[in-house]
């Protein structure tokens, strides 16, 4: 197949590719020194990648793409249980990682070979089908133990250039980045999409807003973050006019890897006049919609299905929801080149996710607006919630809940009731501990917003939600 990333060449211009704090790299150093990683995996089945935010990390996925040899990355924050779990799964007998780095017991019996980020090595010409693995990445674990999706070459490749054209994204745009390389939002968007532009990356180590506004007013063009990322960013908006001035001046705002909310949403385009643009992807399936650059930035929407994904959403009884009403439920169902090829050695799980026509189960539900936009519901298992006849979505009370001044998160559950077979439950972190809203007054707020049966019955109090290390909320984790 061609090359994931043409302008990984030995090119002596000085083209700038990657930069992590004071250390950067051009295309040609990137190419020596993947090439160098390359040269001592090849022949490797999957090699393990201690994914911390750095230069090494990339290098060695990269090197490891070059070489024909799928990553496996590892998340640095996971417990030895969860790495166990991974490495036993995955069974790689090589790990990556940078020089000064300290792995864990659970990772010393594989061999460890050190990355030198400015290594020099020549490029490995290992013949690559579009079909073969490029990634193993594990799933988030939001709603069980993390499965391990085989992702293709193929599936990034597409992805990548649907992006390009969802959002005009060319080689003389720079990101911000500020997130982990673990998953596919920081991995695959973050560093293989820019480099398979030719473009360029600025990983800020850890995100602060102070970084946001250094890089966006240097030159940088794109800022890629979860929600929990502009949510701080609309929090420090009303204090900090260089923040809103540098976000005014980016080209593109994206958010993924969970909903973002409305009330986030609304805030910053209040004081940037930029609306933040909405993708919607998993693991499984790389990017399946997002509001186009050039389209219009509803928000609570994840826009439309990018180039080359099919996608359908089917009720319970299996038949095809026609309606463009912004009303009628389904479960969101994708096809297409983007998607994974199997999860790692559950062929059951793998069965199970797909229709006997090939499509993919996301388990994620949602409605269509009118104009074909996508709007998520939630997920299937835990945010559709059934009370009193109604289906009722959790996302849009949490965002009515977030809407108060006296709650800084909320989540939204359903749980059983003998009169109404389940009744919502608003867990609420409020804004300040020591006066939490009443429950009749947060309950009176939703329902002026919401129809009256969408008022949350009970609501439970809470110092934080439980998240994951993409700040996603684990509901499955809320006290029963
Ligand atoms: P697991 O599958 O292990 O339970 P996970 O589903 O959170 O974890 P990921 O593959 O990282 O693992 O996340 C994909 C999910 O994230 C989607 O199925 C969807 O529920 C959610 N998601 C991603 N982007 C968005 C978005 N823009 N709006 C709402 N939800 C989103
Ligand atoms: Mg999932």
């Amino acid at each position: 197949m061609s090359s994931l990333f043409p302008a990984l060449t030995d090119d002596p211009s000085g083209r700038p590719a990657l930069r992590f704090g004071e250390r950067s790299l051009t295309y040609a150093q990137l190419a020596s020194a993947a090439g160098a990683v390359g040269e001592r995996v090849r022949g490797e089945g999957r090699v393990a990648v201690w994914a911390t935010p750095s230069l090494e990390t990339a290098v060695a996925v990269v090197g490891a793409l070059l070489a024909g040899v799928a990553a496996v990355p590892l998340n640095p924050k996971s417990g030895d249980k969860e790495l166990g779990h991974i490495l036993g799964d995955s069974a790689p007998r090589v790990v990556l990682a940078a020089p000064g780095d300290e792995l864990p017991a659970a990772l010393r019996e594989l061999e460890r070979i050190d990355v030198d980020g400015h290594g020099v090595g020549a490029p490995v010409g290992v013949p690559v089908g579009d079909d073969d693995p490029a990634l193993v990445v594990y799933t988030s674990g939001t709603t069980g133990p993390p499965k391990g999706a085989v992702i293709p070459r193929r599936a990034i490749a597409t992805t990548l250039d649907a992006l390009a054209d969802a959002w005009q994204w060319t080689g003389e745009d720079v990101l911000v980045h500020g997130l982990p390389l673990f998953h596919v939002h920081g991995l695959v968007l973050g560093i293989l999409g820019p480099l398979r532009r030719g473009g360029s990356v600025r990983h800020l180590g850890r995100f602060g807003t102070e970084g946001v506004t250094r890089e966006l007013s240097t030159g940088a063009s794109m800022l890629f973050g979860v929600p929990t990322m502009y949510h701080r960013i609309a929090e420090a908006l009303p204090d900090d006019p260089a923040l809103a001035k540098a976000l005014a001046g980016a080209r593109l705002l994206v958010s993924g890897s969970a909903a973002l909310p409305v009330h986030d949403h609304e805030r910053i385009a209040a004081a940037t006049g930029r609306r933040v643009i909405e993708r919607y992807g998993m693991t499984e399936t790389l990017m399946n919609t997002s509001v186009r650059a050039d389209g219009e930035a509803r928000a609570g929407t994840v826009g439309v299905p990018l180039p080359g994904v099919e996608l359908r959403l089917v009720d319970e009884d299996g038949s095809a929801v026609e309606a463009y009403d912004g009303e009628r439920v389904g479960e969101i169902q994708v096809r297409g080149p983007n998607l994974f090829t199997e999860y790692l050695n559950r062929p059951d799980a793998t069965a199970a996710a797909f229709t006997s026509d090939g499509w993919f189960r996301t388990g994620d539900v949602a409605v269509r607006d009118p104009d074909g936009y996508v709007r998520i519901v939630g997920r299937k298992a835990t945010d559709l919630i059934k009370s009193g006849g109604y289906k009722i979505g959790a996302g849009e009370i949490e965002n009515a809940l977030l809407e108060h001044p006296g709650v800084r998160e909320a989540a939204v559950t359903g749980e059983p009731d003998a009169d109404l077979g389940e009744r919502i439950v608003a867990w609420v972190v409020p804004a300040d501990p020591g006066a939490p809203p009443a429950e009749g007054e947060l309950a009176d707020h939703v329902a002026r917003r919401l129809a009256p049966h969408k008022r949350p019955r009970v609501v439970r109090y809470l110092d934080a939600l439980p998240r994951n290390d993409m700040g996603k909320i684990m509901k499955r984790a809320l006290p029963s």
